[in-house]
């Protein structure tokens, strides 16, 4: 009988671990080392090549001489798999080095591309890739070390929101990705066959974080949001993920301004600190947050048509260019890339968000804009059930329709507030991105349902 031992056992052939154990003195000066990994680029030379290789965090070079080690170089492909043996050779002034090289003495292939792939190993501006190639081959080009870090950042977002939302109580929960109804009422939703009856793709996990605030006051989720949307703009796909979040027991919308300014504090420092590596990479700088302004849509909206001298448009909402504008104003004189936009009109938020008492023209509601866009929207919700039929109502919807909504009402619900942030929209943001395409692995567009 075989068993599997559940004990840790430290992967010697790993690149990460040869650096980590150089760099606390472990190894040192010829000793011999094995790794695995991806040969990303080969600079043939007769007398002396490099070697550059990939793991799934860095390049690193390693120097090759024919006398040292018998492979013939030049039947390697890059994007091959190998199993490297050298020796290691301090004082490196190669700069993506961390401080040696490996003398190549070894080249075990484990796999290799029946031809070679085109080449990643040059620096975005120099591969100047369209869109469509970046896109299309997907496989390859997120190889690629700047496309691989903007991953890289997400998944740190990911795990940064999540420690902190644990961090401050909440019980992360699933909601389910097919729906018999939009929380928004139904537009722009995918419906599918499901079996005898029609069903969406969830457009918003609204319903279910209202929900779930009855049973642990506290809840999160991270969930694929899907939008019908025939949009064609740089800052919407159709698919995204949805960092979710619902709060009982709140006093006022403060509060979930108040969490979120330290969850924005919270990530941008577990990023510097964690991901010092890929910021580098991408060449970003992140500033430590330690307060975020705040100022009414009515008001923003007035200071901006007289800042810049536009005219007053569209009352109900704010416009691309408005929100850009926004951004630079908020830069230039508070010096803060983030900024609460409170008071939405109720014109434009759905029937769940709280009318303010003072002017129910306007909802307890905000966004949350960073670097001139939209990263987030929330507010605080109608927890009362007769206040919730009543705005219904108001509103020409039919309560019979949303039995299953107005259920947690019908059973209690405190006071309770949340928000939603879309990450991509997010990691494009503090990137700099100019799509948000590039902020996920495998995007959804309009025309986009490949790879
Ligand atoms: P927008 O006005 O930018 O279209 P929205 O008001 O429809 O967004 P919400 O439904 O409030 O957005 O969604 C919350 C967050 O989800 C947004 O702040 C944004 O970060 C993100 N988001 C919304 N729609 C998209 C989309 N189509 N693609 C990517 N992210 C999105």
């Amino acid at each position: 009988m075989k068993f599997l031992s559940a004990k840790k056992i430290k992967d010697t052939e790993c690149l990460e671990n040869i650096v980590a154990d150089y760099q606390n003195g472990k190894l040192k000066k010829d000793d011999i080392v094995t790794f695995k990994a991806f040969i990303f680029n080969l600079r043939i030379k007769a007398n002396f090549s490099f070697v550059l290789v990939r793991n799934q965090k860095r390049i690193f070079q390693c120097f090759f001489s024919p006398s040292d080690c018998p492979f013939d170089l030049t039947t390697l492909l890059e994007e091959s798999s190998v199993k490297i043996t050298g020796k290691i050779v301090p004082d490196s002034p190669c700069k993506i080095n961390p401080g040696f090289e490996i003398a190549i003495t070894n080249i075990e292939v484990l796999s290799m591309p029946p031809e070679q792939p085109y080449a990643i190993y040059k620096s975005i501006e120099q591969l100047n890739w369209q869109d469509d190639m970046v896109f299309n081959d997907r496989q390859l080009t997120l190889r690629q070390p700047y496309y691989r870090s903007i991953i890289k950042i997400a998944s740190g977002v990911l795990r940064g929101f999540r420690d902190f939302m644990i961090s401050e109580g909440f019980t992360e929960f699933i909601p389910p990705k097919i729906v018999q109804a939009g929380a928004e009422g139904g537009a722009d939703m995918f419906e599918i066959d499901y079996f005898e009856k029609k069903a969406y793709l969830t457009q918003s996990p609204q319903m279910y974080k209202q929900a779930m605030v009855g049973i642990f006051s506290k809840v999160f989720c991270v969930s694929p949001v899907f939008r019908a949307e025939k949009h064609s703009t740089s800052r919407h796909i159709n698919e995204f993920e949805g960092l979710d979040l619902e709060m009982g027991f709140i006093d006022s919308m403060d509060d979930l301004m108040a969490l979120q300014t330290r969850m924005m504090a919270f990530i941008f420092d577990f990023l510097n600190k964690e991901y010092a590596f890929e910021l580098g990479e991408l060449k970003v700088t992140l500033p430590k947050i330690e307060k975020i302004p705040q100022v009414k849509f009515s008001e923003i909206k007035e200071i901006i048509a007289k800042e810049y001298n536009r005219p007053y448009r569209d009352e109900f909402d704010l416009e691309p260019e408005e929100e850009k504008l926004i951004g630079k104003y908020f830069i230039e004189k508070y010096d803060s890339p983030f900024v609460f936009i409170t008071h939405y009109p109720s014109e434009k938020r759905p029937f769940y968000t709280m009318d303010c008492p003072k002017n129910p023209n306007t909802t307890l509601s905000f966004d949350l804009l960073l670097n001139g866009a939209e990263i987030t929207t929330g507010g605080q919700r109608i927890h009362d059930y007769n206040a919730q039929i009543t705005k219904m109502k108001a509103r020409e919807m039919n309560p019979e329709h949303f039995a299953d909504y107005l259920a947690m009402h019908k059973f209690g619900l405190p006071p309770h507030g949340g928000l939603g942030i879309g990450l991509e929209r997010f990691v494009m943001k503090i990137l700099n991105l100019q799509n948000i395409k590039y902020a996920t692995c495998f995007p959804r567009d309009r025309d986009r349902l490949t790879p």
